[in-house]
């Protein structure tokens, strides 16, 4: 199998996996109980926090962890319309934000709130002159991503949140970095923004852990999970240990590697679209500016036929959310791309795990399976 579709999730690594074992094997008590071994646990959960939190350049202590990146999502802005939304009722997004982040916002549209969505340009890029023009007086939150998951373009996070704390200095700044996290250097603690979600299996952790990094400024930031007072009140509900400890070692394996492991894939990631700017008929979406995504379009192919035909070659690559549900991809739809561009999109995500190899067996295939059928279609 060539696996070429790590921006839907990684192969857990070793350390991660030995870790979940540990969990569930020997490591498996309550951290909240009171005797030796939940303090022992205890202990293991504070060290994974630091670990998570060194990773994002973080204080721990301002490190939750959640379920998965969702949850963190969710839980920005959910919380910051509840503690914030009461006097100002103006929110800034992008409408290129992951479904995480848009039906969220439709749920606050629904309970009153009013949203603008920033258009980006042909590349995918929001720049920090459009969220200049769109601020309002009574804009109390916004939301924008660190990386696009189709388009690969990177947002000027430090900046807009630096020009969001400036003209609306209580305004919250939430971004979420689920694409971002160790795949593009960021210290949480000087970026600039007040919340930032990430999420485990995203960067060889397991599924089931996320976390959302909340300033020192939100101190009274609300919970979105009540219950039994874990994460410091923040977030309640017995720690998914197996999964938080697996997330914890993939961050200390993945910081240790992190700028040898981007170079690597930014070498393949350009090595692949000088290959491709030699192709006829494949087109390169968007701006790729972070390592690891490439947003390919074959116009005249629909994206199925292609996902299916790299297929037979044990290729996995993911249609970006081109043809999810028979919807066309709101990314690239937004982006301003042709119809028929649009169709016949599909990404390609890269891994520290990805070799060149790996890509010349894609280039091959697009080139001996999927570009003869585009001549197929039009001959008929
Ligand atoms: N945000 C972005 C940009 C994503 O790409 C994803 C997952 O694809 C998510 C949020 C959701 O993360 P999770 O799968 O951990 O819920």
């Amino acid at each position: 199998m060539i696996y070429l579709d790590n921006s839907a999730t990684t192969k857990p690594c070793r350390e991660a996996v030995e870790a979940m074992v540990s969990a569930m094997t020997d490591n498996w008590a309550n951290p909240s109980a009171l005797y030796g071994f939940g303090i022992d646990l205890a202990k293991q959960l504070r060290s994974a926090r630091a670990q998570v939190a060194a990773a994002m350049g973080a204080e721990p202590d301002r490190v939750f962890f959640t379920s998965c990146g969702t949850e963190a999502d969710n839980w920005a802005l959910f919380s910051a319309a509840k503690r914030f939304g009461k006097k100002h009722k103006h929110i800034i997004t992008t409408a290129v934000e992951h479904h995480a982040i848009l039906n969220a916002m439709k749920e606050l549209e629904a309970q009153g709130f009013e949203v603008t969505y920033l258009q980006p340009d042909r590349e995918g890029r929001v720049t920090v002159a459009d969220l200049k023009a769109a601020l309002r007086k009574d804009t109390f939150l916004v939301s924008i991503m660190m990386v696009n998951n189709e388009s690969g373009a990177v947002m000027p996070i430090a900046q807009m949140a630096k020009l969001v704390h400036k003209l609306n200095p209580d305004a919250v700044f939430h971004t979420d970095a689920v694409q971002g996290f160790l795949k593009v250097p960021f210290q949480a603690k000087t970026l600039g923004a007040d919340l930032i979600s990430v999420s485990s299996h995203k960067v060889h952790g397991p599924k089931g852990a996320g976390a959302l990094y909340i300033a020192p400024r939100l101190r009274s930031f609300p919970a979105f999970i009540v219950g039994g007072g874990q994460e410091n009140g923040f977030r309640s509900g017995t720690e998914g240990t197996p999964a938080i400890f697996g997330f914890a070692a993939a961050c200390a394996a993945g910081a240790k590697t992190f700028k040898e492991d981007i170079a690597r894939e930014r070498e393949l990631l350009e090595y692949a679209i000088e290959k491709i700017s030699c192709m006829e008929g494949v087109a390169v979406n968007g701006a790729h500016e972070a390592p690891h995504i490439l947003s390919l379009s074959v116009p005249g192919v629909p994206t199925q036929n292609t996902l299916n035909l790299l297929q037979e070659d044990g290729i996995c690559i993911s249609a970006g959310s081109a043809c999810a549900k028979g919807h066309r991809s709101h990314v690239l739809t937004a982006m301003g791309l042709a119809p028929e561009v649009i169709d016949g999109a599909f990404r390609v995500s890269l891994s520290r795990e990805t070799t060149r190899e790996e890509i010349d067996l894609l280039l091959k295939s697009l080139e001996e399976k999927v570009l003869p059928f585009r001549l197929k279609g039009k001959k008929r």
